[in-house]
């Protein structure tokens, strides 16, 4: 199953292939590294984290006595790979039992898609899954889940209209009671500037917290690739309500740029668990640094 490197990169080419065309010149000089600088922000780079690559490449390009412009571009990917290496990292259970996963995310980014991706990936490791449906509020919301756990053939607790953090500890305690390894808490798509909302996203933590102490074990976000730099805010905003432990980026075969996970490990850095490459089951991948940073300049 490698097709999925080839949707990132055909994703990402739009982007990678103006950042990989600052290379195609005879010389080394200021005019190169102006054309990278641009070339990275226009690839939702984000400041900070061009102005870290930059420096980074040039001592590179100095340590390794480079002359050719080719090779500068090799060296780049080096640099980008070591940026985004301490982001990728693996979601491991069981060490507790359920291991309870909230899921958060803005409407649209592909939260329950990724769900729905997640549970087929926890059931081929062999784990059983539990999904509540902490999305009360809209019926859409609901049966779109429900349709997600059929395809798993795993079990949904869901409660029309009722209090989305009542539902959590109902799931929550379901899946101790019926011995599931895994509670995945979907809850309803917000905007960070929706404070109410943003509050009862920490409600539905703390509820959780007493059905099981130790819950929830990962709280992750879902980010769609194409919100640029709008992205690395989402990060800051949710992980301050929640506190991260890992994110989940979608439509990387898409028309993202990509980028934006330079910024966000420069500036904020969750793990990244996984990418969304597609909007079928298996179109879920974990995260890789190098294969990033390559598919990135193709
Ligand atoms: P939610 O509102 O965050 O729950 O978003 P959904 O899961 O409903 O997804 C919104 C749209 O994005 C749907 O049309 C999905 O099929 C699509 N989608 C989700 N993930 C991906 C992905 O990785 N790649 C692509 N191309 N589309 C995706």
């Amino acid at each position: 199953r490698k097709g999925w490197l080839d949707k990132l990169k055909a994703g990402l080419r739009k982007t990678g292939s103006s950042i990989a065309t600052v290379f195609t010149g005879t010389q080394i000089d200021d005019a190169l590294y102006e054309e990278l600088e641009t070339a990275l922000l226009m690839a939702d780079t984000g400041v900070k984290a061009t102005e870290h690559l930059l420096a980074d490449l040039k001592r590179r390009v100095k340590d390794n006595k480079t002359t050719d412009p080719a090779a500068v571009k090799g060296l780049l990917a080096e640099a980008i790979a070591d940026l985004l290496t301490p982001l990728q990292k693996r979601l491991v259970i069981g060490e507790h039992k359920p291991t309870v996963i909230m899921v958060a995310g803005v409407n649209g980014a592909g939260k329950t898609t990724s769900i729905g991706k997640l549970t087929r990936h926890l059931a081929n490791e062999g784990a059983t899954v539990l999904l509540a449906a902490a999305d009360t509020f809209r019926a859409a919301a609901r049966e779109q889940l429900a349709v997600w756990a059929d395809r798993n053939t795993v079990e949904i607790i869901t409660q029309e209209g009722g209090d989305p953090a009542a539902v959590s500890f109902d799931a929550v305690s379901a899946g101790k009671a019926r011995g599931r390894d895994v509670v995945l808490v979907d809850t309803a798509g917000r905007l960070p500037t929706q404070l109410h909302l943003m509050e009862e996203l920490k409600k539905i933590k703390r509820v959780v917290q007493k059905a099981d102490a130790t819950a929830p074990h990962e709280v992750l976000l879902v980010i769609d690739g194409n919100t640029g730099q709008n992205a690395l805010m989402q990060v800051k905003a949710f992980d301050e309500a929640l506190g991260l432990t890992g994110l989940v980026i979608t439509k990387l075969d898409g028309t993202a740029k990509g980028g934006v996970i330079c910024a966000i490990a420069r500036e904020k850095p969750v793990p990244i668990y996984f990418i969304g490459v597609g909007e079928k089951l298996e179109d879920l991948e974990t995260f890789d640094a190098k294969e990033f940073a390559q598919a990135l300049l193709n």
